[in-house]
């Protein structure tokens, strides 16, 4: 009989013959249970770690190999293990969409919440890292791939991702109200002469002037906030999927509905990347 053996054996004889000890070790287990997610790596990887309940450990390795294996017949190549960490990250959003029903026990209403999803992720790029001249852009003070920052910014299931632009210190003159000063439309069309979209060249003295941030959502009415936009081009970015962020002043990086990279500056527009095919 081998040392394994004998241990079960054991264990066994403690469950059926001291049930009480059993059950207090049971507890004593629990307290030692726990799922952390560690920091970001430079690859943008984080690693998971869990102890969990046996039951739970099953469900959730069923989830993802579920997820994967779907993942897999829709064209997804990478390989299964690949597949399986994706399947993570969709089940959790998933998971985020849903929402949250609460019942009042003495009335028996019934309450919704979404809990809705936001990720601030606080990424330093400038336009000489998405040209590929700078290999590194940071999460915080953690440096990341350009190649994974440029992932994050294509990825349609992250479309909540908020990004900070560096603002200009030096172009910071917020008034209080959402109407815009003419000084200010002045200086925002003085440093960008045309629409800010890509490959549009309509003058900016024709074009509307865009809070980048919603002015609802905490947009500032300040130059740093401020970009020409010529009206075709503010309504493709009010009613559809095309969004920018401004990098630097008068340089632009917009992603379209299918998730394409778009580098807009003084001396025109640059596409990223070449067309990939959609994920599923
Ligand atoms: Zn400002
Ligand atoms: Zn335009």
């Amino acid at each position: 009989m081998s040392w394994a053996q004998l241990d079960r054996l054991i264990t066994e004889a403690i469950i059926r013959f001291d049930p009480e000890r059993a059950e207090a070790e049971r507890q004593k287990a629990q307290e030692h249970r726990f799922c952390d997610v560690s920091e970001v790596d430079e690859h943008g990887n984080a690693v998971i770690t869990a102890v969990v309940d046996i039951a739970d450990g099953h469900d959730f390795n069923t989830a993802i190999a579920r997820e994967a294996e779907v993942r897999g017949r829709l064209g997804d190549d990478s390989s299964l293990d690949a597949r399986r960490a994706q399947a993570v990250g969709a089940i959790a959003r998933r998971d985020l969409a849903l929402d949250l029903l609460t019942t009042d026990e003495t009335t028996g209403e019934i309450t919704v919440r979404s809990a809705g999803r936001k990720v601030l992720m606080d990424l330093h790029i400038t336009d000489t890292t998405l040209r590929g001249e700078n290999p590194v852009g940071r999460w915080g003070d953690k440096p990341v791939t350009t190649a994974q920052i440029k992932q994050w910014l294509r990825s349609r299931e992250t479309t909540s991702i908020i990004i900070r632009p560096v603002i200009n210190l030096a172009d910071c003159i917020p008034v209080d109200s959402y109407e815009i000063p003419d000084r200010h439309k002045h200086r925002v069309r003085s440093r960008r002469h045309t629409c800010s979209f890509p490959n549009c060249t309509t003058p900016a003295v024709k074009c509307d002037i865009d809070h980048e941030i919603p002015h609802r959502k905490g947009g500032p009415t300040c130059p740093c906030n401020l970009h020409p936009l010529c009206r075709r081009h503010h309504r493709a970015k009010t009613f559809s999927e095309w969004r920018y962020l401004s990098l630097t002043p008068g340089h632009f990086l917009w992603t379209s509905p299918h998730g394409r990279l778009f580098l807009v500056g003084p001396g025109g527009t640059r596409a990223l990347d070449p067309p990939r095919a959609i994920e599923p």
